[in-house]
């Protein structure tokens, strides 16, 4: 994997530790216990281009590759799961998106703003209704002159009430089924938006904003619509690759900040006389770890690497997501047990990592929903 560090990669990801480092970590922990978003945080990376990072440079990002994107997710997902969240919804859910399905005018328009971090992009699809099956949604367009109306409501929409631009999955014919599905952009000064917080306190990712959007007459404009009018579905669908390979990414930074604080506690702490790490049970533990990490990575780096050019890689992206994730589970389950009373508080980071690692595995498509979809990569419809 060395060899895949070109100069430029490995700039974004010392970039990246650097920042992890200096900037996220520290404030992760508060961020967690005061539920609070932190913006002089998000502020911080902007500065360092690291919210355009993947976007090219013609429209003010770094222009970096997939693999590098992926570095960067690992880096900043090791310290903090709401800050790399904010991050892959901004630039792989939303910019991404508009980059790849955007007219040159929305590109040109959009994506600058976005880019330097004046505007935080929020990506829409989830309603009460509609999770896993998210074609079922319920949310509707009319055409009312030169442009739409909605109406509808959206819920756990991360940086739902903070963003400035909204990416709205909205059905202009129910009867269609996903052919309906039209992607719109809400942008600053939508009327006709109310954005509220979840009900209930998250379990993980508490240092993230999760909103309920409620669509009551918001009129957008005739250029507002993102790709083909009936063509949101495959829009949503395609973001979510670019998504999915930066929350696999995230988790491989998690499962290895778990490990790390595993062998950092097993060579110092000392229990019947020996350094717990000397316990066999203890050290199968730590393998598994490692060899789990190591897998998780490559997996990761495989699927980044099979978007080069274009291509399609939503199987390599799915498997990446769901080992990925499921794997930094264990990792963070081991972790708690193996710092025993100090992995139970908020004192270890890996308690925060416990609690972030569930929302790992739901969010942009279950574990479960990973497998239907790897599945129906294999299988291939039936007379395919
Ligand atoms: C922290 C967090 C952040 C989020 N951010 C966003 C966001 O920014 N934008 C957004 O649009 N959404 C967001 N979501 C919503 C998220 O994408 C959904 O929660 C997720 O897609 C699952 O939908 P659901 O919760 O309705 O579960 P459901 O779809 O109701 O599923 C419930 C259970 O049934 C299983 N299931 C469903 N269908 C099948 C099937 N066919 N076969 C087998 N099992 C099945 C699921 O795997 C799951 O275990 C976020 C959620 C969380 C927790």
């Amino acid at each position: 994997m060395d060899l895949l560090l070109t100069d430029a990669r490995r700039a974004v990801r010392d970039l990246s530790r650097r920042l992890a480092a200096e900037v996220v970590g520290p404030a992760a922990r508060r961020a967690d216990e005061e539920r609070r978003f932190d913006r002089g945080v998000i502020d911080a990376l902007a500065r360092e281009g690291i919210l355009g990072g993947p976007i090219p440079r013609e429209f003010g990002g770094g222009g970096w590759d997939d693999l590098s994107f992926a570095l960067c997710c690992e880096e900043l997902g090791a310290v903090d799961a709401s800050v790399r969240g904010l991050l892959c919804v901004h630039a792989g859910l939303v910019s991404r998106c508009i980059l790849d399905h955007g007219t040159p005018d929305q590109r040109s328009r959009w994506l600058p703003p976005l880019c330097r971090g004046e505007w935080i992009g929020a990506y829409a699809l989830t309603e009460e209704g509609a999770g896993s099956d998210a074609a079922a949604l319920s949310t509707t367009a009319r055409r009312d002159g030169d442009g739409w109306v909605l109406d509808g409501e959206k819920i756990w929409i991360t940086n739902g009430r903070v963003a400035d631009l909204v990416l709205v999955y909205a059905t202009v014919d129910p009867a269609l089924g996903h052919r309906g599905v039209t992607a719109f952009a809400l942008l600053p000064g939508t009327e006709g938006v109310e954005r509220l917080p979840m009900p209930g306190v998250e379990l993980g990712h508490r240092g993230a904003d999760h909103a309920r959007l409620v669509l009551r007459g918001a009129r957008v404009p005739g250029d507002a619509v993102l790709g083909p009018v009936g063509g949101g579905f495959r829009v949503a669908m395609a973001a979510l690759d670019h998504g999915r390979l930066g929350v696999a990414a995230g988790a491989v930074g998690l499962h290895r900040a778990c490990l790390e604080a595993v062998v950092a506690f097993a060579r110092s702490r000392r229990q019947f006389g020996k350094r717990i790490g000397d316990f066999q049970m203890v050290q199968e533990r730590i393998a598994d770890m490692a060899v789990e990490l190591e897998a998780a990575r490559l997996l990761v780096h495989r699927a980044a690497l099979a978007g080069a050019g274009g291509a399609r890689r939503t199987a390599e992206v799915a498997a990446a997501k769901l080992y990925a994730t499921e794997a930094a589970m264990r990792a963070a389950g081991e972790a708690v047990l193996l710092l025993g009373s100090r992995g139970y508080s908020s004192e270890s980071p890996v308690e925060r990592h416990f609690r972030d690692a569930q929302g790992l595995r739901i969010y942009e498509g279950t574990s479960l929903v990973q497998r239907i979809i790897l599945a129906r990569e294999i299988l291939g419809k039936e007379g395919s």
